[in-house]
């Protein structure tokens, strides 16, 4: 459970944490027709700033665009909705979760006229992968379940449908004692976790599946790829077999409610020393510094809450 913020936004106003409920018959509910985004937001020296705030809201556009819902609100609105939500929460360190869902009215799957009901809720929360002793990494299955063919549900689009498999893939993991699971494509190439995008290393290199397919397109994991290649490290973005896992030198998740998170076993399979590895090892500290605000903000990943 969590400590529950004040104010949740809706259609353009603050509404209280408690208010913000809808009929169960809206059709976000009956059908998962619902889009959303999972935002961070940092605790700086310079106040909270909220990372790659932009980019977050053009994927929750693309969704929308993907299942043919009309956003009433264009990126500048929710990037100030977003900002003053923080603010007006008082928070710092939280996480951001916008949704835009079908709402009440035709029961009908389509729902055409029914309206769209834009939610920002906000709230302080911890890393999602179990990390007390954040060195050792975490231990993780192979899942039996596939992520869907490209043909079936967008991977492009984070919509709350597509979280059934998900939910699958995570609590059939967990009933089988490991921390998350590894998905594979329907072609049987390695794919994501239920809720992060995956890294291998070897012999120096970073690798990790592309786009085209069955992944979806995670902005920690392009920030990741950037970073990387600005430490000089080689990245490649290329699908590999799920064998590829057993024989990396590192293994690691991405995602904005991970962040980075070290593999230590794949399927009862030691991977390095079941630690942390170096080349993760100097990601996750340039991540941070990034997300902190101690190194200079290059790239414009970080929007200050606090004007000035
Ligand atoms: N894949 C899936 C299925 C996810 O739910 C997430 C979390 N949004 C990610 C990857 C990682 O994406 P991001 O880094 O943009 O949070």
């Amino acid at each position: 459970s969590i400590n529950e913020p004040d104010y949740i936004w809706h259609n353009g106003r603050h509404i209280r944490w408690a208010e913000a409920q809808v009929h169960i018959l809206s059709v976000g509910v009956q059908f998962g027709s619902s889009v959303f985004e999972g935002i961070r937001c940092y605790r700086t020296d310079a106040g909270p700033a909220i990372f790659r705030l932009r980019e977050h809201l053009r994927r929750l556009h693309d969704s929308c665009r993907i299942y043919r819902i009309d956003l009433p609100y264009s990126i500048d609105a929710l990037e100030r909705a977003c900002i003053d939500l923080v603010a007006a929460n008082g928070l710092e360190d939280c996480y951001l979760r916008p949704m835009v869902m079908r709402g009440y009215g035709d029961m009908g799957m389509a729902a055409i006229g029914n309206p769209i009901e834009t939610y920002i809720a906000s709230w302080q929360w911890g890393s999602y992968l179990d990390q007390s002793e954040a060195d050792r990494g975490i231990h993780v299955c192979v899942s039996s379940w596939n992520r869907p063919a490209p043909n079936t549900f967008p991977a492009l689009a984070k919509s709350a449908g597509h979280y059934n498999n998900a939910t699958l893939i995570k609590l059939d993991a967990i009933a089988g004692g490991f921390a998350e699971a590894i998905a594979l494509s329907p072609d049987g190439m390695v794919s994501e976790g239920s809720g992060q995008n995956i890294f291998a290393v070897r012999d120096g290199v970073l690798i990790t599946p592309p786009v085209e397919g069955s992944i979806l397109s995670g902005i920690t994991r392009s920030a990741v790829m950037e970073i990387a290649a600005a430490l000089g490290i080689p990245v490649r973005e290329s699908a590999f077999p799920r064998e590829f896992l057993y024989i990396a030198d590192e293994l690691f998740f991405t995602g904005t409610a991970t962040e980075i998170a070290p593999i230590g076993a794949v399927d009862h399979i030691r991977i390095g020393d079941g630690r942390i590895g170096p080349v993760t090892e100097r990601l996750r500290a340039a991540f941070q510094d990034v997300v902190r605000g101690r190194v200079k903000d290059r790239k414009n990943w970080l929007t200050p809450v606090r004007a000035g």
